[in-house]
């Protein structure tokens, strides 16, 4: 038996047979090269076929799509991946290959134009990974613990039924990918292990280790484990005048939370459920699963943010903006559909509809306008609540123009990022560098949110992170929203206070 040991991402204990993502991408000198050709051919059609289809709707976006589809079918590009593959590499390998190459040509030009194009390439290259990837995912059906270089939001999502625990090479705490994990309970560590797929593993996060070839004995006794954390549960202590919220992604986390004694959602990022299709769902199809959140949250507050996507977060049916209020211009229909959707599950009057990345209060008060006009075209007259994310540097700084919002949620991820240029992967470990200034900024927030009578919460990662939700405290923040299984550390801190 081996050990291996890693950084938790997040906590468990998984035991079952390793699979490798990137598998049939590794074996570099024992590929066929037709089948690796075929491979990479499919994936480069399906990625023709999805912007095509995707500029039948987009008009808006139609010149950088076409950019997209006319190196994709450009002879050279594919060339220049067979070269490779005839060298005995995979299509995998070969493709990021001829990508860096290209980037790298495009980054040393003297061109600004030129430069700012090494985008497209890394789009492009997003794309026929995620389908190559994909094609190859399909065929593993059964339950494992996936070995991956990089965590991708949108196959975890897809997949989550099948992943027993995960361990990547690359990736930090606050990546969605291990956001994710944590929500659903999927025990994550980075790690760079040697294993061989199909090989047997347990993961222990407490001990921050991974054991490989176990014997039957230890299966044994992390079986018994398995069994008796799978019974656990907490509860979340008595919070007078504080609110316990949680965050989730999917309507499978929705009994959990119940059953842990959350006040409600305070963050439901609705982006993963985009995530979970190939294809934008239809209104039906996110009525049904809006309804169902909002009838077991009857009681209770629910806050649906609309997508956010970009960065890890990605659709292969859609192209993400920089900017939160750019996504729902440019894709218009999937907005208006999302926003459609949620007000026809209004059923008890208490929707919450929160706006990600706002950057000024202009942005705030065009998609609140926006939003009531499709209630209106709905004949819709029921309450609806709408507030901001507070999580970019601009917004904090002109937080005084923001009066007329319903409430303020704080995204610490991405604020973080923002204002210090920190990556979310980084932001635990390096909190020593931003948190006081960090807690002097928000101190004015809490005061601003206290004298206007805004709802005010935080919903990023810190709020989960012992030292920082202890400043959180001091400042007189009331309101958080976590993971799930956080609730452990806000049940600890709350009583440290009180
Ligand atoms: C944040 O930025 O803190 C946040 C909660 O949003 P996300 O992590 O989904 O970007
Ligand atoms: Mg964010």
């Amino acid at each position: 038996m081996k050990y291996f040991s890693g950084d938790v991402m997040s906590e468990g204990v998984a035991i079952g047979p390793i699979h490798h993502l990137e598998y049939q991408f590794k074996e570099q000198q024992k590929t066929n090269p037709e089948e690796e050709k075929e491979k990479i051919l499919k994936a480069i059609h399906q990625s023709i076929e999805q912007l095509e289809e995707l500029l039948k709707t987009d008009r808006e976006d139609e010149s950088y799509l076409t950019i997209q589809v006319l190196v994709l079918k450009d002879t050279v590009l594919k060339q220049k991946i067979f070269t490779y593959i005839d060298q005995g590499f995979s299509a995998y390998f070969s493709l990021s290959m001829v990508m860096e190459e290209l980037k790298k040509s495009l980054l040393n030009s003297a061109s600004f134009y030129l430069q700012e194009r090494t985008m497209d390439f890394s789009d492009i290259e997003m794309r026929i990974t995620r389908n190559l990837v994909g094609n190859a995912y399909k065929i593993w059906s059964s339950k494992f613990i996936l070995v991956t270089k990089e965590l991708y939001p949108s196959y975890l999502i897809q997949n989550k039924k099948n992943i027993l625990g995960i361990i990547s090479l690359q990736g930090g705490y606050n990546s969605h990918g291990a956001i994710l994990c944590r929500q659903l309970n999927i025990p994550y560590i980075r790690s760079n292990v040697e294993v061989m797929e199909g090989q047997m593993c347990i993961m222990d996060t407490r001990k921050q280790q991974i054991m490989v070839s176990p014997d039957a004995s230890q299966i044994k006794q992390y079986e018994q484990m398995l069994e008796s954390l799978s019974n656990e549960t907490f509860s979340a202590v008595p919070h007078r005048s504080y609110k316990f919220l949680a965050n989730v992604s999917t309507n499978m986390e929705l009994d959990k939370v119940l059953q842990y004694g959350f006040d409600g959602i305070g963050l439901y990022r609705t982006e993963m459920i985009f995530m979970n299709a190939d294809r934008p769902l239809t209104l039906q199809e996110q009525y049904e699963i809006y309804s169902e959140a909002i009838h077991k949250f009857k009681d209770k507050s629910i806050c649906f943010r609309t997508f956010d996507i970009g960065d890890d977060k990605q659709l292969s049916y859609a192209r993400a903006y920089k900017k939160g209020i750019e996504n729902y211009i440019y894709n218009k229909s999937l907005f208006e559909t999302q926003i459609q959707a949620l007000i026809k599950a209004n059923h008890y009057n208490h929707l919450q509809i929160m706006f990600p990345m706002i950057a000024s209060h202009d942005e705030f008060v065009f998609l609140k306008n926006w939003v009531k006009e499709i209630q209106k075209n709905l004949q819709d007259e029921s309450s609806i609540k709408m507030g901001i994310m507070l999580e970019t540097k601009e917004a904090l700084e002109r937080i005084s123009e923001f009066r007329d919002v319903d409430f303020i949620s704080i995204g610490t991820n991405d604020l973080i990022l923002s204002i210090y240029h920190i990556h979310r992967d980084l932001q635990t470990t390096e909190m020593k560098q931003y948190l006081h200034d960090l807690i002097f900024k928000l101190k004015q927030v809490v005061e601003f949110c206290d004298a206007s009578g805004i709802g005010l919460s935080i919903c990023g990662e810190l709020a989960s992170i012992e030292p920082a939700l202890r400043e959180f405290m001091k400042i007189g923040v009331k309101n958080y929203s976590v993971a799930a299984p956080a609730i452990k550390v806000l049940n600890h801190i709350y009583k440290e206070f009180h």
